[in-house]
């Protein structure tokens, strides 16, 4: 504790105990829960708590190929596939009620898991929720399109189809809401899917599962495999019934599963990581944007694909800036993620506060100065200071590779060339911001960074209608708003000729 001395550590007065028994899971093939093939068999120790929080039923090769074959019978057998948007959009709705009955228990469970904290963890479920209920939207509006301007004898239809079976492979960091990013708008489509959770936090995954059976899904339109990506992943990507597959995970899971997935020329959508930098003009709403850049780095302990880690201030008032963002930092609650004052939990893994932690070193050693945080809390939970690393310069690690963890990098400009430059001057491409009161500035901006989304004086704002996905390495596709269903189909062009035929291949 003494080593996080620089922050605001907070324990006691949770709002929730810490339930006494693990959470207990199996796989859910073709609308029954089942051990697995081989009684194999995987548990989850908390990154806070240092306690088993769940023991499930660990997906084989086998299991994995029998929910491809089950979400395939389902699919072709038409129960969901044919059915109408609004027969699906009623059951979609009916998922978001029961998710939101379930609020509280989810939400812990999230919390266990994944260590964030719990008030957190409660508006993600909300948010999640949401998506079903978009979804619904989805299912109800989408629509193919019709030509009658091809000539008087001709008419054609373009019919948007359901693409057919999807496997949906997500990450640690937002299980709830990364599953629900994917999962109501392939169903909304009409698909049938495989879900694998990370095999982290899969419980609120398996919770869904239930709510899906409650709710009176047909049989094997969801099928849910616990288990360990290099082990089950290569089926779930390479499987001839599979026509799509979904991924939210990081750049280099992502390009092994485009490689694999090409064998079979499968379409493949992928969200993946992100370096993204928030610009500081000196004309700026300062406490505004102190705030989005302290809350675009710890949101989540900074294990987020979004996460604001890099900030791009201008050179005069790089000082006076810094210092109220390290200021702002000092006070981040950090700590137990059941008490209600947490603001950034534990960080996931042991491995992965190793990974961390490495980075800040091998940024010190190149030359960056630790100006706040850098030090783990050593016991008990797996725990990370907020960190400020200032003198990093475009080169370094720090400035161009994702940390995932609360360790922002400080970098300066010195025009708006140079800071689109920057900008730009990195593999990823999911996010960006810029603070200024010029909208010239801002607009040039949003227009020449080359992010899938950018935020003009707000950070990390999101919108069910909006589309969100990445450019460049960090992923192809677009999830959410119109597009978010439209993903999951495929377009068929049916062409109509009207009474007799005008014209010959041959003398008639
Ligand atoms: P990860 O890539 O290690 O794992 C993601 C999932 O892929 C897990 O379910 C894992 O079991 C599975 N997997 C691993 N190897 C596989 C293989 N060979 N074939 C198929 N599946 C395999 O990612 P993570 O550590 O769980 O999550 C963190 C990463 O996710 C970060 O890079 C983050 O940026 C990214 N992320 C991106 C977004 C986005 O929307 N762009 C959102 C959240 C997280």
């Amino acid at each position: 504790l003494s080593q996080l001395s620089a922050v605001n550590w907070v324990e006691g007065n949770r709002v929730v105990d810490i339930p006494t028994e693990p959470f207990k899971g199996q796989l859910l093939i073709n609308g029954k829960w089942q051990a697995s093939s081989d009684g194999s068999q995987l548990s989850r120790v908390s990154p806070a708590y240092d306690l088993v929080v769940a023991e499930y039923a660990k997906a084989s090769v086998v299991d994995a190929e029998a929910a491809i074959q089950a979400a395939r019978h389902a699919f072709d057998q038409g129960s969901w596939s044919t059915i109408s948007g609004a027969e699906r959009a009623k059951l979609l709705n009916q998922v978001a009620d029961q998710m939101m009955a379930r609020q509280q228990e989810l939400a812990v469970l999230e919390v266990l898991e994944s260590g964030k904290p719990i008030r957190q963890a409660r508006d993600e479920v909300a948010w999640a929720a949401e998506l079903w209920r978009y979804a619904a939207v989805s299912a109800r509006s989408l629509h193919g399109d019709s030509h009658n301007q091809l000539g008087q004898d001709m008419l054609a239809m373009v019919l948007r189809e359901p693409i057919g079976v999807v496997s949906i492979i997500t990450p640690w960091n937002f299980p709830l809401l990364i599953v629900s990013q994917k999962l109501p708008f392939a169903l909304a489509a009409g698909c049938t899917c495989v879900v694998k959770p990370s095999e982290l936090t899969s419980a609120t995954t398996l919770v869904l599962g239930e709510i899906l059976q409650a709710v009176g899904l047909p049989a094997g339109v969801v099928n849910m495999v616990v288990g360990e990506g290099p082990e089950i992943g290569p089926t779930l990507t390479t499987h001839p019934m599979v026509d799509m597959v979904s991924f939210t995970g990081s750049t280099g899971v992502g390009k092994a599963i485009s490689a694999a997935a090409a064998g079979t020329l499968k379409k493949v959508s992928l969200e993946l990581g992100g370096k993204n930098p928030q610009i500081i003009f000196p004309d700026c709403d300062w406490e505004a944007a102190v705030d989005a850049v302290v809350f675009g780095i710890y949101f989540n302990a900074g294990e987020c694909c979004n996460s604001g880690s890099r900030i791009l201030v201008h050179e005069s008032i790089a000082d006076a800036f810094t210092k109220a963002v390290i200021a702002k930092s000092r006070q981040v609650p950090v700590g137990d993620p059941l008490c209600e004052a947490t603001k950034v939990g534990a960080i996931i893994s042991a491995d992965h506060l190793q990974k961390v932690t490495d980075y800040v070193q091998g940024a010190e050693q190149a030359g960056a100065t630790v100006s706040l945080g850098g030090q783990t809390q050593g016991t008990g939970g797996f725990y990370m200071a907020p960190t400020v690393l200032t003198d990093v310069t475009p080169e370094m690690a720090v400035a161009n590779e994702e940390i995932f963890g609360p360790v922002l990098s400080v970098l300066t400009f010195s025009d708006l060339e140079e800071a689109i430059e920057t900008a730009n001057n990195c593999l990823f491409g999911l996010s960006a911001g810029v603070w200024s009161a010029n909208i010239d500035n801002c607009l040039a901006i949003g227009r020449r960074v080359k992010a899938g989304t950018v935020w003009l004086n707000t950070w990390m704002s999101g919108y069910p209608e909006l589309p969100f996905g990445g450019y460049k390495e960090s992923g192809q596709g677009r999830e959410l708003g119109k597009y978010g269903i439209e993903e999951f189909t495929e377009l068929k062009t049916i062409q109509m000729h009207m009474g007799p035929r005008t014209s010959w291949w041959l003398p008639r």
